[in-house]
Order: C-alpha cells, then structure tokens, then sequence
C-alpha cells in the first residue's frame, strides 16, 4: 500500500503522506499484505492439508476424508481459509494452489487405499475459479496420471454458485468428471439457490448438508424442518449424504434417526495431519458420552 500512499503522496506534495496512507482501510492492508505473501506461499513450501475424518454411523467406520487447506505462513502462523481463500480466488492464485491441493490429496489417497478393501474417498474443495481457468479437467487428468490415483477414491466438492449460470463450459467439465470416475458433491447445500434443477441437470452424486443447518437442529425449528426436507429430497433423487458440521450427539442421533448415515464434524473429529488419521477407530461412542471438543486450533 505504501506505493499507492506514496505515488498520491508525491503527486499532491510530501504532507499529504500521512492523510493518504490512513486512507486505506484495515482490511484493504491485511488483503494487500496476504495477497503479497500468498505469491511465495508455495515457492516457500507453506501450506499443508489436514483431513476430517466422514464416518458412517451404521456401518461404524471411517468412509472418507474431507481434505482442508491449511497455511503456515513464514513456517510460523497459522492462518485459516477463511482469511485467505476468497484473497487468493481474487488474484488468481487460487489457479496453482488448487493444483497442489489436488496433486497433495491424489498422493494422500492412493497411500490410504493401497490394499483396502473398502476405499476410503477424499474429499476435495474446488473453487469456482478453478473452473473458469479452462484447463482443469486436463490438468486433472494429468494429476491422476502423475500419481496414480483411483478417480473412484475421490469426490470433488463444489458450491451452488458455480451452477448459477449454466454455462456448458462448466456442464462439460463437470460431465467430463463424472463420466472419468470422480464423485461430484454439493457442499453447503441450503444456503444457495437450492434449486432442484441442478441436481437433475448436472451430474451430482452426493449433497453436503451445511453445517448452520445441522447446528441449528436442537434450537431452531425451521432448521430442523430444512434438514428434514433435504434429506427426503436426496432420498428421493437418489442422492448420497453427508451432514457437516456436527457437534453434539444430539446433531448426531436426530440426523440418524431420519436415516442420514454420514457425518462429520467435531464431535467426530477435527481436521488432522495425514499420519494422525486412524481408519481403525470405531466412533458411535461418541453417540452415548456427549464428550465436547475444543473449537478448532
Ligand atoms: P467447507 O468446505 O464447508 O469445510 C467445512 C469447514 O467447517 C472447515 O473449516 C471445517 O474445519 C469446519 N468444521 C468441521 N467440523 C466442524 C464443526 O463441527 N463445527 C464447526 N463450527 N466447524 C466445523 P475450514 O477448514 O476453516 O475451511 C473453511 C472453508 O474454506 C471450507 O468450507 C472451504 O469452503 C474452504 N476451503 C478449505 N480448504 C480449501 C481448499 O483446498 N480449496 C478451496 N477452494 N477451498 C477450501
Ligand atoms: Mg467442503
Ligand atoms: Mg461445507
Ligand atoms: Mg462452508
């Protein structure tokens, strides 16, 4: 920012430095400063995935794993994606750092599932941006190829925003997808547009329940009605499920008892290291203590 400050500066004369500088917001700076150190980011080798576990409460067992970008920035603080992804969407990073997602969680899920019998999927969050940028199912591809990863194993999570236009870009990429072996999910389903339609006309194999409806259930009447209807909806489409975002064994029995098996959230698990993923664990314990788990790190 200082470069602006001083360029206005210099042009209205050396006094008016400090009155320009305050100019810019707070929150202008931080994004300038974040924007500026995210173009090293991967150069200096400072981002990281953690994993969350999904379980499926019938069957007792660890089903897949939600890959989370993570940024240690300068190898010394931590900062969460919600400071820096929509930064990074802005400026186009998000291009690259989408593609070491991709190739760091590909690794990860040919690892887990060498010689398992039941696979487990790894989830991975891709921005809309990812998509207007026209080469992602090629790179994609050559991902695949690099690591020798099972597309069956992965499932790639998109929003409702990036359905909105109905471009056949973006219909193509996704049927591309589809017909390759990935999964395509819906993640943060009630918050958007919602519109049945898309379920129809893209090929979306599962449904995210957002997390603000599950932790709505126990206080929130309309929320619990909302749940209710998105899984009869998917039941009837014929789509899979996933609840996010469950804290309490309440969450947990409620979304059960109307038949939604798959979960994931803190009172399962919070996001961990590769090595720190057990896939022997059974987790209905966490049904009858209702064990409270510290908010995120
Ligand atoms: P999301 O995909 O909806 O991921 C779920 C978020 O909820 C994660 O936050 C997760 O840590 C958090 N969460 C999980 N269980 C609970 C719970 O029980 N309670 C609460 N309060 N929160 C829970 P996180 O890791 O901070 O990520 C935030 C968002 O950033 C993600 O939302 C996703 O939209 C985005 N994001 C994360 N990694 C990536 C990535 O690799 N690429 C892209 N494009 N976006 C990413
Ligand atoms: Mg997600
Ligand atoms: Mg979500
Ligand atoms: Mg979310």
């Amino acid at each position: 920012y200082s470069d602006i400050a001083m360029y206005k500066a210099k042009r209205q004369g050396r006094n008016n430095y400090q009155f320009y500088s305050s100019d810019l917001s707070q929150t202008t700076i931080e994004r300038i400063d974040i924007e500026r150190s995210l173009r090293r980011a991967l150069k200096n080798d400072e981002f990281l995935l953690h994993y969350q576990p999904q379980i499926n409460l019938e069957a007792d067992r660890i089903v897949g794993v939600e890959a989370l970008l993570r940024w240690n920035r300068n190898h010394c603080e931590m900062i969460p994606p919600d400071r820096f992804i929509s930064i990074a969407e802005d400026s186009g990073c998000i291009v690259e750092m989408g593609e070491w997602v991709l190739l760091t969680a590909f690794k990860d899920a040919v690892q887990w599932n060498s010689g398992r019998e039941h696979p487990i999927t790894v989830a991975i969050n891709l921005s809309s941006r990812q998509f207007i940028h026209n080469n992602l199912f090629a790179s994609i591809k050559r991902l695949i190829k690099k690591t020798g990863c099972n597309p069956a194993w992965i499932t790639l999570e998109i929003t409702e925003s990036l359905l909105l236009n109905d471009s056949a870009h973006i219909r193509n990429t996704l049927k591309n997808l589809d017909k390759m072996g990935f999964r395509i999910s819906l993640d943060d389903f009630g918050t958007g547009y919602s519109a049945l339609s898309y379920l129809n006309k893209f090929p979306v194999s599962e449904i995210k329940i957002d997390q603000s409806f599950v932790q709505g259930i126990a206080s929130n009447n309309d929320h619990r009605l909302l749940v209710q209807a998105i899984i009869s909806m998917a039941k009837s489409l014929n789509k899979e499920l996933v609840a996010e975002g469950v804290e309490t064994a309440a969450q947990a029995k409620y979304l059960l008892g109307y038949d939604c098996k798959v979960v994931q959230g803190y009172l399962f698990s919070k996001p961990k290291p590769f090595d720190d993923i057990d896939l022997q664990a059974a987790w209905t314990s966490a049904l009858q203590e209702n064990k409270s788990i510290s908010p995120k790190q």
